[in-house]
């Protein structure tokens, strides 16, 4: 059993360690106060090939892994989580052409996505299709030869920059479900802003609400087999960049809380002396740890085509929960100074926030970890 990461897997981690703290802490506040997409960044994230990080070679990318994607993802995350959402949506849509796009859309879009000239958005939850994808109501009509796409999706992240959405729309009856759904990459230009929410974190890369009416796309758009867009969606890993966002927060939080606990004195001696602080440390770095090897194990077992649904279900609970627990300890150790921005920790704790939610609720995850653990441990007659 191997635990930890390969020479090559190290330096390209440690890469994006100092990237981090070089290029994006420096501009994360203000950032974050602006609600400005961090364009410089993601330039400087193209540069570096990291756009392309999980692109294959022959399409321009770098041709990594799960266990490479989440251990740059942590360190992007730790410094700023919207970047590594930015990051992971693109690499999420450009890993459901390489699957099961055909190869004229592979030379198409993928070189263009590895550069990050073509930027990626995921188009597939919609008002009434939130946890139940299946109940989208989109839908993709035949009509003189092309497809004809109407209805909304909405926290289209990326959408204000990208590209292409790949959007999925009903394209059979209710009976066929879930052989009724068929993946498109549709422009950008086809769709009409409804909704840029603010919201609490991740506020620099928006997810609005947009709309499309009658807009036209032709076949060389559909993505994979016509009605079985939902199906070959299942069979990509897509997740493992949440696991790994939580795992950033949970480890930044941790270094900001232990870093003030050292500075900051009361009672002639410093906080981090306190046995009650020194404790939560423990517990923090408890939860760091546990997040990351539930992390890269599902990326692991991904990286090797084993299945992945449970032990990701189980790591996105962990790190997700780890973030917002330490991100909400972090403030506590700062105190009064913590709940301002002149700190960190209180952005680390609103963007926590949102990972217990996007890429499916964890009450919803919760569910497919429970029907793991009846399988294995349940009665068996
Ligand atoms: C900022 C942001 C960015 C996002 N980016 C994208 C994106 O780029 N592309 C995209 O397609 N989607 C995106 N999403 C959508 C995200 O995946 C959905 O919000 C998520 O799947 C949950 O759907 P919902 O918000 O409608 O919540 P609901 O499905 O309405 O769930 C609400 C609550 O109901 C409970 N619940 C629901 N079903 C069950 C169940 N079966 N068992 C137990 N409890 C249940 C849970 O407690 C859950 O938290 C984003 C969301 C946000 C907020």
């Amino acid at each position: 059993m191997e635990f930890d990461p390969t020479d090559e897997q190290a330096a390209l981690r440690d890469d994006a360690r100092e990237f981090a703290a070089s290029e994006i802490e420096p501009r994360a506040r203000d950032l974050d106060d602006a609600g400005e997409y961090p364009a410089e960044v993601m330039a400087a994230l193209a540069d570096r090939g990291w756009t392309g990080l999980t692109i294959p070679e022959t399409h321009g990318g770098r041709g990594r892994g799960f266990v490479d994607l989440a251990l740059v993802i942590e360190e992007l995350s730790a410094a700023m989580m919207p970047v590594a959402s930015a990051l992971a949506l693109h690499l999420g849509v450009a890993r459901v052409i390489q699957r099961h796009g055909a190869p004229e859309q592979r030379e198409r879009f993928l070189p263009g996505m590895a550069a990050f000239e073509t930027v990626g958005a995921l188009g597939l939850s919609e008002e009434n299709a939130g946890s139940d994808k299946l109940a989208m109501e989109t839908t993709a009509e035949r009509s003189g030869g092309e497809w004809v796409l109407n209805g909304h999706k909405r926290w289209v992240t990326n959408f204000l920059e990208a590209d292409e959405v790949l959007t999925y729309a009903k394209t059979g009856p209710e009976s066929a479900a879930p052989h009724n759904v068929t993946a498109f990459l549709v422009p950008t230009e086809a769709f009409e802003v409804e909704t840029v929410w603010e919201t609490l974190g991740a506020r620099s890369v928006k997810s609005p609400k947009v709309t499309l009416t009658d807009a036209r796309v032709p076949d060389d758009r559909a993505v994979g087999a016509v009605d079985e867009g939902y199906v070959e969606r299942g069979e990509v890993v897509t997740g493992v960049n949440v696991p790994a966002r939580g795992v950033g927060i949970a480890r930044a939080a941790l270094e900001a809380a232990v870093a003030y606990a050292g500075e900051r004195e009361q009672f002639d001696r410093p906080i981090g002396e306190f046995q009650g602080v020194r404790w939560r440390f423990a517990e923090m770095a408890e939860r760091v740890e546990a997040a990351r090897l539930l992390a890269l194990r599902a990326a692991a077992r991904a990286d090797d085509g084993r299945s992945v649904g449970r032990e990701l279900s189980m790591a996105k609970i962990s790190a997700s929960e780890a973030a917002v627990d330490n991100a909400e300890d972090a403030i506590d150790v700062h105190g009064g100074i913590g709940y301002t921005t002149e700190r960190p920790v209180e952005r680390y704790l609103r963007d926590a926030k949102l990972l217990t939610i996007a890429g499916g609720p964890n009450d919803v995850h919760r569910n497919a970890v429970a029907d793991g653990a009846i399988d294995r441990y349940g009665h068996r007659g």
